[in-house]
């Protein structure tokens, strides 16, 4: 079986070999200089990824999560390469802790000009009728309910900046549910109804709102599968890129929608799985 490290490194040297660019040139760009972003659950994997790039392209970016521990790690660790980062404690699922975050990017930064919501949950593996109630609202707590209130916190203060982008963290199985992940798959299609009832409403105000649907991507989140040697196998057969993805490959598309590049771009979910999508 390959080791996490091996297969990060294996899957990297993928990505730099499919490029024309190196990665450390790619990441060159300053387009979002001048902004300000507020990333959740982004002190591991594809938060964390996300964070990274939207500062390495310019932008002021202001990560949290649940552990004091972990963001002031990560805060130090981003601030030490010279990006502009600060962070906070942000258990999404708070409602205290919600306002917070939104107060202390305002008092940090004085406004926020891209959100990424990020955080999400699947506590309970197996077929969906089984799910119980408890882990069902868990999962639309964090995984929906958490995005949407954030949203509705940070909207009127794009609004007063006169415009923004919001990405929501979505799934391939918010397409097609996941099997043994059912409910957490459902939580991830309110995702993609959410993003296209939110960028009618939010269009006038010049913010857009998008979402991205990762397939498997190596992180911890996804650890007992990637972990798995007759699920990388099954990977080989249905993924037509023959691999899973690394969290770079989901921040660098997350920076373009957060961009003016995507200025015509709203109301629209992504996939990004190795083409495993136009499979399902
Ligand atoms: P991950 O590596 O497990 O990272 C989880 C991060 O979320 C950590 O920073 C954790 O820090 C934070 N966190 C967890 N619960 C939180 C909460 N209630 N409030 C605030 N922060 C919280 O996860 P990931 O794989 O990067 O997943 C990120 C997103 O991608 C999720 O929306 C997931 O559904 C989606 N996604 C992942 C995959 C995949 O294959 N990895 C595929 C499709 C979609 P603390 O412990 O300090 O809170």
């Amino acid at each position: 079986m390959f080791s996490a490290f091996k297969l990060r490194r294996i899957a990297l040297n993928l990505i730099r070999s499919s490029n024309s660019r190196p990665l450390s040139e790619m990441k060159a760009t300053a387009k979002l200089s001048g902004k300000v972003a507020l990333v959740t659950a982004s002190t591991e994997g594809i938060g964390f990824a996300i964070a990274k790039r939207l500062a390495e392209d310019g932008a002021s970016v202001v990560i949290s999560s649940r552990k004091q521990d972990k963001v002031e790690k990560r805060v130090k660790q981003l601030q030490d390469s010279g990006l502009d980062v600060v962070g906070t404690v942000c258990h999404v699922g708070n409602q205290e802790q919600r306002n917070k975050l939104v107060d202390f990017a305002l008092e940090q930064k004085g406004g926020i000009d891209i959100f990424v919501s990020n955080a999400a949950v699947s506590p309970a593996m197996g077929m969906t009728l089984e799910c119980s109630e408890a882990a069902w609202d868990k999962i639309f707590d964090i995984n929906l309910k958490s995005a949407f209130l954030l949203t509705k916190l940070i909207v009127p203060q794009m609004e007063k900046k006169g415009g923004g982008s919001i990405v929501y963290i979505s799934s391939i199985g918010g397409y097609q549910p996941l099997q043994l992940i059912g409910a957490y798959s459902v939580s991830k299609t309110a995702l993609l109804g959410l993003t296209k009832a939110l960028a009618i409403e939010c269009a006038p105000m010049k913010i857009r709102v998008n979402c991205v649907c990762p397939g498997i991507i190596q992180t911890q989140f996804s650890r007992p599968f990637w972990e798995n040697e007759a699920f990388l196998e099954m990977i080989k057969q249905v993924v037509p890129m023959r691999r899973i993805g690394q969290p770079e490959e989901i921040a660098s598309l997350v920076s373009f929608l957060s961009s003016d590049d995507a200025s015509y771009l709203t109301g629209e979910s992504i996939p990004v799985a190795g083409g495993f999508y136009s499979r399902l």
